[in-house]
């Protein structure tokens, strides 16, 4: 599959040409983008969803939003009618988790409809619980809870930062649909496996996990399976640590990942990819903090295969020399599988790992 690239230097020899604007960045991602045609098959009148990633409180290295802003240009320019969008991410205490908290934390992190010149929209609505159910016959997984507006809406424009994680190894297309196109049912079964479950012999009967669920499944302080949506809320407020969940770590998440985007892939339509290699942290941009870079800046990727996509950038961050000591010998967490990862995707048919590297000058 072709993978066009764009590259982030911008180095200008002679002081009487200083002023070059088609250098910026920016102005190469909308040269990317029409000349690698991602967004060919956007049709006048076409929803289409932008999603990125807003970052946590406190995260400082999420994708600037001038690049979203660039991208839902395009949307406009292709006759879509662009929103931006993200899903709660799981529990229901931290800001992240709820999407008055999303969007609080999104406009402190530079994102508005001002900056992006497009509305704002939680994907998984208030809580996190706004999915449509799509069955899978996954190794791990049989339905797949994805947000409803990337189910409704007529085209996806993936924007993501391509940086490391601590459970897939990389973040980048395949984790932003797996993971950033799901509704909280779906965050649990790719962290965890089963059920929370109250441990008789620790819980004080206090009720405050009776008080947060939002299904009503805390029944004589059990946990009603059928109406347990794995929100998490009560392991969260448990301060008796009486709620017990099996996280699960490693070459599995990666897996569960990969079986959430075939089933956001099942629904999702027109999905297109734009990977920025950019401030590469060894952390995902959930973390309430970002890290040194672990590379120089490399530039931005577009595809319309998600696994060839995420292929290349992870074939160029491992040429990359390291400029942080921190992964200078191991390029990825220990634990994490990224290349198994890659594989099962293939093998789902998400795409493909093989790639032609096209660069735009
Ligand atoms: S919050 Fe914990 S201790 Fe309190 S009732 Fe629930 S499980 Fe028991
Ligand atoms: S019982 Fe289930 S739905 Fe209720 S708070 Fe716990 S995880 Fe959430």
């Amino acid at each position: 599959m072709e993978v066009f690239q764009v590259d982030s230097r911008a180095i200008v020899t002679q002081p009487e040409k200083w002023y070059q604007p088609k250098l910026s960045l920016v102005s190469k991602l909308k040269k990317l983008i029409d000349e690698s045609g991602i967004l060919e098959d956007v049709q006048k009148g076409d929803i289409v969803a932008v999603k990125t990633h807003f970052g946590d409180r406190g995260t400082t290295k999420t994708l600037r939003s001038v690049y979203i802003r660039a991208v839902v240009e395009k949307v406009i320019e292709a006759g879509g009618r662009p929103f931006v969008t993200e899903t709660t991410g799981l529990g229901m205490i931290r800001p992240r988790c709820t999407a008055i908290g999303r969007l609080e934390i999104a406009e402190e992190n530079g994102y508005t409809q001002q900056t992006l010149k497009a509305p704002i929209i939680i994907a998984d609505g208030l809580l996190g619980m706004d999915f449509v159910e799509v069955p899978i016959d996954g190794k791990y997984l049989k339905k797949v809870f994805v947000a409803k507006a990337i189910a409704e809406a007529d085209a996806v424009v993936f924007c993501t930062h391509f940086k490391l994680h601590m459970q897939s190894g990389i973040g980048g297309s395949i984790k932003n649909v797996g993971v950033g196109c799901v509704a909280k049912p779906s965050k649990f079964d790719l962290h965890a496996s089963g059920y929370p479950k109250i441990l008789a012999e620790k819980c004080t009967k206090c009720g405050k996990c009776i008080k947060i669920c939002p299904t009503n499944a805390i029944q004589d302080y059990r946990i009603i399976e059928e109406k347990c949506l794995r929100c998490t809320g009560c392991a969260e407020v448990c301060k008796e640590d009486a709620v017990e969940i099996n996280w699960l770590l490693g070459k599995e998440v990666g897996d569960r990942i990969v079986e959430c985007a075939k089933g956001v892939s099942k629904v999702a339509k027109k999905m297109s990819f734009l990977n920025f290699i950019l401030d590469v942290t060894p952390h995902c941009d959930c973390h309430p903090y970002s890290d040194n870079s672990l590379i120089s800046d490399i530039g931005i990727l577009a595809s319309k295969d998600m696994v060839s996509i995420d292929k290349a950038s992870y074939d160029l961050y491992l040429n990359a020399q390291p400029t942080s000591d921190f992964l200078a010998t191991n390029r990825f967490w220990q634990w994490t599988a990224p290349e198994s990862m890659l594989e099962f995707a293939e093998e789902l048919g998400l795409g493909e790992q093989r790639y032609k590297l096209t660069k735009i000058e």
